[in-house]
């Protein structure tokens, strides 16, 4: 009976003799366990029934050997126990239990080397197991990042970094250490890195981006690529950079030119291989960030209008007192200006008195000048101008402006400067507004409290962090757990006239410098606003 047919093949898969994941078609495994039996049956022969005298068993290991890529690990251990069964019961036929030293040396070296051959025939397997699962492995492996690559509808592209990262770091043992500078040195260096950095592959999101790519830029053509990159986008400077430095990973915003000419905005993440022979495949991903940045310019535009809006409601609200602060320094010039001119009309005049009158005519013009020159300031649209603002002289001095509406509301204002509060840089009349909003919102809620209890208090301290910290509370009711909510969302308002957007403003204005207003209900009573201001504003 043939030993390749399919009956004995399934017995030996039962038993898990050989090897059911196949390399060689059937009919040539057949083949090779037939050689292999007949070479055990030859050489047992031979062994058995003849008088050759030498080691004829130790041919039993071809049989191992030949069968080696056929069977499994079981399957060649049993293989070589049979061969060694068949060698033993050779040497029993023909020498009984005689004493035959020659011939027990023959038996003994055939069956070492049958034991050998088989171990290291199991190691083989294993080494070949280990690395036929190693390489499925990766296989599948390699398969889910192309799916993920090709399918993913993020802009992907494979690019080739190796040659500009041999590029760069040669610079840097050169001694270059500032690329940027190098780069405003020599004008043709990014060009001449772009040409160096061809495409792999792109994917179908990354040349739905571009619009209808050019097929050389798919072929890897790095002078295609070129046409894709805004001439002025700083973007690729900055990913050399990260390269240069050995970062990691690259986030950056850069322009791209799509194929009918349009740009857009897009965000650029890349992660760099750790070993530099793995930069001949770079992934770089690309987001279309235009939309949202166009409706982010929009926001912003809204609210900078909105802001000013609010600012020139606050002004509006301030007339009154302005008119109360012009009216003291105006009145003081016209009543000095007058002693002055009786000064002059005395016989001889007192020109020493005329010149004090004439001081202080000066002294209150500025006042007066002052005044109005910080309400234009407050309602103009300039670019904002940071200044050192010492916040106790910035609450005195709204304190001040705010003076007849404090009267008008019956309330006090009381300013308490802890020790230790620093400097701050920031823009003056934006703390102001804040102020100015602030007070304006105590005095309003006060108008239920009683009025001796009216009282504003203002605390001035440095904070834990670099900065500083305005505590404004009064005693009115405090907040209602409703209002509390959407305090700080934009039309959230509880009285008639107003717009409730003033302090959804003051804390987008105090965030945008780097500081923050939260508000809470002091456990005594009344509403406690906590403005904080870094030691250095965030300069946008
Ligand atoms: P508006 O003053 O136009 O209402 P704001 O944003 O300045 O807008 O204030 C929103 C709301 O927050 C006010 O209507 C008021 O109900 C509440 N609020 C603000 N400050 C205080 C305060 N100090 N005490 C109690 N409620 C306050």
């Amino acid at each position: 009976m043939p030993l390749s047919t399919p009956a004995l093949e399934k017995a030996l898969q039962t038993h898990g003799l050989v090897n059911p994941k196949r390399r060689m078609s059937a009919r040539h495994e057949g083949g090779i366990l037939s050689l292999a039996a007949l070479l055990a049956a030859t050489v047992f022969y031979l062994d058995t029934f003849t008088d050759i005298h030498s080691a004829l068993a130790t041919l039993y290991v071809i049989t191992v050997l030949l069968s080696a890529e056929t069977l499994t690990e079981k399957g060649t251990l049993f293989l070589s126990v049979i061969c060694g069964s068949l060698a033993i019961f050779s040497y029993l036929t023909a020498h009984g239990l005689q004493a035959d030293l020659a011939a027990a040396l023959r038996l003994t070296v055939a069956l070492a080397a049958l034991a050998i051959t088989c171990a290291l025939v199991i190691r083989n397997q294993r080494a070949r197991l280990h690395l036929l699962r190693f390489n499925a492995d990766l296989r599948s492996s390699e398969e889910r990042y192309r799916t993920l690559f090709e399918q993913g509808r993020v802009a992907l592209w494979e690019r080739d970094y190796s040659d500009v990262r041999k590029m760069l770091m040669r610079l840097r043992a050169d001694g270059i250490q500032d690329l940027r500078a190098y780069a405003r040195e020599h004008p043709a260096f990014i060009e001449t890195c772009i040409a160096r950095v061809p495409t792999i592959a792109a994917n179908a999101a990354a040349l739905d981006l571009l619009g209808n790519v050019d097929p050389k830029v798919r072929a890897g053509d790095v002078r295609a690529i070129r046409r894709y990159i805004a001439q002025d986008d700083a973007t690729f400077l900055e990913l050399l950079v990260a390269i240069f430095e050995e970062r990691r990973h690259f986030e950056g915003r850069g322009t791209v030119i799509t194929a009918d000419g349009t740009s857009k905005l897009v965000l650029l993440t890349v992660g760099f291989p750790q070993d530099a022979a793995d930069f001949n495949r770079v992934v770089v991903g690309m987001f279309d960030i235009t939309e949202r940045e166009t409706a982010q310019k929009a926001l912003f535009d809204a609210q900078a209008e909105l802001a000013l809006a609010s600012r020139a409601a606050t002004i509006g609200a301030l007339s009154a007192s302005l008119a109360h602060e012009l009216n003291q320094p105006l009145g003081a010039v016209v009543v000095n200006a007058q002693t002055l001119q009786r000064w002059l009309d005395r016989d001889p005049p007192d020109l020493a008195a005329v010149s004090r009158s004439a001081e202080r005519i000066v002294r209150d013009s500025q006042r007066a000048s002052d005044i109005i020159q910080s309400t234009r300031s407050m309602l103009g649209n300039r670019p904002p101008a940071f200044e050192l603002v010492s916040l106790p002289d910035l609450v005195l001095e709204t304190r001040t402006l705010l003076e007849s509406e404090l009267l008008r509301a019956r309330a006090v204002l009381d300013v308490e400067v802890k020790e230790g509060t620093p400097v701050v840089r920031a823009v003056r009349i934006e703390l102001q507004q804040v102020l100015i909003n602030l007070i304006t919102n105590a005095l309003h809620a006060m108008a239920v409290t009683p009025e001796a209890e009216r009282r504003i208090g203002v605390t001035i301290e440095a904070t834990d962090a670099a900065g500083a910290v305005v505590r404004i509370r009064d005693t009115g009711p405090g907040l209602s757990p409703e209002v509390f909510k959407n305090l700080f969302k934009p039309f959230c308002t509880t009285k008639e006239t107003g717009l409730g957007i003033g302090l959804a403003i003051c804390r987008s204005m105090l965030e945008a410098r780097g500081g923050t207003l939260t508000a809470s209900n002091h456990p005594d009573g009344g509403a406690l606003f906590d403005m904080t201001i870094p030691i250095e504003a965030d300069h946008d």
